[in-house]
């Protein structure tokens, strides 16, 4: 049984032409799935009554089970969805004045084991399928609307959920190109944005496969400090990842890198590491984004203060960066950055963390 929910216009054409179907269907059905959210065959009126009643008998329409919404006092959404036995994943709507962004996840947990991360904590399940992220956009679209003017509330979308979308490639990839195509979702490449922990061949096939804005998780100056703190250093050291990042922004659709930087207490937050942000970032054109950390038991860590946060951005302008301070929204139902728990069936192998090893690494 083929889920339409998983294939993308070049995938949906090629289904309708194994039926023997023409291949505007694809196009005709594509906008009941994903402009009309359609999850009934009977509704699409203008395909012809043989084929409406042939669909179901060889595909389904099948987006991932909502198992629960939470509105916080802010605005901010939490919708959390069923894939599979035991596990869960969570997406984020995130109201602003000018915006409406939604906060996608990739996989079941992460295995990638940031040390500040509440997903990584988990451990890592599997990749989510195409119809299992494309789904998040699918149901937080039902359940959000359009505004008196007929927009979709929902105009940016950034891959910053539960998982590491560039180590589930090809379905995030795939996901993507349905957010993108005008027949379905119709945002642009700069309004939809990856977040990665810096899986530098995967950013390179992006640059050439599906160039959308980019941000890079840092978090640190520098090696001995970033391979405590993001794991991946340790394969992706800074000298291959700032380069990535160069060649990156030559095609993408902006011409800068967002880099994001959790600020941690006592950790990387002091004047030296962000004087060696500059001088790591020199050649870059980048804007730092400040994540202010949200704690979650047991984590270990605790927030920068905010007078911290501030100096830690003046410094960073003073060298000529742009710098700006991520509000945090939706903390009340758990909901801000890096709080994202879901409900993983671990199944990796774990290692667990002790603060004692960041110590004197800086
Ligand atoms: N795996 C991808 C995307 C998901 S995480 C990545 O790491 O980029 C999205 C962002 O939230 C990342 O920058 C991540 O480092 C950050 N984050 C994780 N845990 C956090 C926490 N407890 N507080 C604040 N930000 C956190
Ligand atoms: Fe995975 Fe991103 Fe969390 Fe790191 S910060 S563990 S890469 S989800």
């Amino acid at each position: 049984m083929q889920n339409l929910l998983d294939l993308d216009l070049p995938g949906l054409v090629a289904f309708f032409e194994s039926l023997g179907e023409k291949p505007f269907r694809a196009r005709q059905v594509m906008h009941w799935l994903h402009q009309y959210g359609a999850d009934d065959f009977a509704q699409m009126t203008d395909l012809a009554k043989s084929l409406r009643a042939k669909l179901p008998e060889v595909s389904e329409i099948r987006p991932p089970l909502l198992h629960q919404e939470q509105v916080s006092d802010d605005g901010t959404r939490k919708w959390l969805l069923e894939v599979g036995p035991q596990n869960r994943v969570e997406t984020v709507f995130i109201p602003e004045a000018e915006r409406g962004t939604l906060c996608v996840s990739t996989q079941v947990g992460c295995a990638l084991e940031c040390a500040f991360c509440s997903t990584g904590r988990q451990g890592f399940n599997r990749n989510l399928s195409v119809a299992e992220i494309i789904g998040q956009l699918w149901w937080a679209n039902k359940a959000m609307g359009r505004d008196p003017k007929g927009d979709r509330l929902i105009s940016n979308v950034v891959l910053m959920g539960m998982g590491e979308p560039l180590l589930n490639y090809d379905n995030t990839v795939t996901a993507v190109s349905l957010m993108l195509d005008d027949h379905a979702y119709g945002l642009s490449r700069r309004r939809v944005t990856i977040s990665t922990s810096g899986i530098v061949p995967a950013m390179d096939r992006l640059r050439e496969q599906m160039p959308v804005a980019l941000a890079v998780s840092l978090h640190a100056p520098n090696d001995a400090l970033r391979d405590q703190l993001v794991p991946i250093n340790r394969k992706y050291p800074l000298k291959a990842l700032m380069p990535a990042c160069q060649r990156y922004i030559q095609d993408g659709p902006r011409d800068f890198i967002t880099f994001e930087y959790v600020m941690l207490d006592g950790i990387n937050d002091r004047p030296e590491h962000a004087e060696q942000l500059l001088q790591l970032t020199r050649d870059v054109n980048c804007k730092f984004n400040l994540i202010p950390f949200n704690p979650f038991p047991n984590s270990g860590f605790q927030r920068s203060s905010s007078e911290t946060v501030r100096r830690f951005a003046s410094q960073l302008m003073a060298g000529g960066k742009i710098a700006t301070t991520r509000k945090t929204r939706g903390g009340d139902i758990d909901a801000a950055c890096g709080q994202l728990a879901g409900q993983v069936q671990d199944k990796s192998r774990r290692v667990s963390h002790r603060i004692d090893k960041f110590m004197g690494a800086a």
